[in-house]
């Protein structure tokens, strides 16, 4: 049987980015998909248009479609209000569901608000502890603990703020910093840290939703029982391709 994964995030109209993107990767790794839509995005490369939250009840209703399904690991990405990280919360509390990742976007590339500060609270509040990973770029790092640090040598004191805010497990993606290699810093709350190293791809920061995609490859692989480590492992060796990739078809 597929491993399923339930996908919650917003749309992209441009597919770029968002739950489509999410979807695209979850599909061609192998996996089967359910969505929760919590809000319809009007954006492309260059420009975000607009967007519209889907109301709270409308998302408990689809969350309320999946009671007869297998879900085997949850991708998070945007959540536009406080009240839709109530629902999201009430849900995974009620199913107990695990292998939870967040991808926590408060904003797109071209700075369209994708959040509302007070679903940014609600986040910190009462989302991070019920999830298994959360995965923040550097800015969004910078947001969620409130420390304003710019290099990778500072990564394991947001690390350590995550894990005061209940975060169990934290990848903090160094792509943005200026570094000739990425790095991406990953720790648990039991005290383990890896860094992930690899070659700057030229040209990659340019790519949207590259966030969304490591997340969404992450989770497959949760969802199929690999254990964190190795899924990020997996996931940011995906990233890595799936960017050549795209770098190649631009060209
Ligand atoms: N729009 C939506 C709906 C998203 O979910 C995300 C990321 O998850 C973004 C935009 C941000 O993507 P990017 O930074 O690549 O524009």
């Amino acid at each position: 049987m597929k491993p399923q994964v339930l996908l919650i995030g917003g749309t992209d109209s441009s597919c770029g980015a968002g739950i489509t993107a999410d979807f695209e990767v979850i599909s061609e790794l192998g996996g089967d998909c359910l969505s929760c839509v919590t809000s319809v995005t009007a954006q492309n490369n260059h420009s975000f248009l607009k967007s519209h939250a889907i109301p709270a009840s409308m998302i408990e209703e689809q969350l309320n479609s999946f009671q007869e399904q297998k879900i085997d690991a949850v991708k998070i990405g945007m959540l536009p209000t406080s009240e839709s990280v109530e629902v999201v919360v009430e849900f995974i509390q009620k199913f107990s569901l695990q292998n939870i990742v967040i991808d926590p976007v408060f904003r797109s590339s071209s700075e369209g608000v994708l959040s509302s500060e007070s679903a940014i609270e609600a986040v910190q509040k009462k989302l991070l502890r019920l999830c298994s990973l959360v995965t923040p770029n550097l800015s969004e790092a910078i947001h969620l603990t409130g420390l304003n640090y710019c290099h990778f040598d500072d990564f394991p004191k947001f690390a350590n703020q995550f894990f005061l805010m209940g975060s169990n497990a934290v990848l903090i993606k160094g792509g943005h910093l200026d570094d000739q290699n990425c790095k991406d810093f990953f720790a648990t709350l039991d005290g383990n840290s890896v860094t992930f190293e690899h070659k700057r791809v030229r040209g990659g920061t340019a790519i949207r939703g590259t966030g969304c995609r490591l997340a969404s490859a992450i989770v497959y692989h949760l969802a199929r029982s690999v254990e964190m480590e190795s899924a990020i492992e997996l996931g940011v060796n995906f990233l890595q391709e799936y960017i050549q990739r795209k770098l190649v078809q631009v060209n």
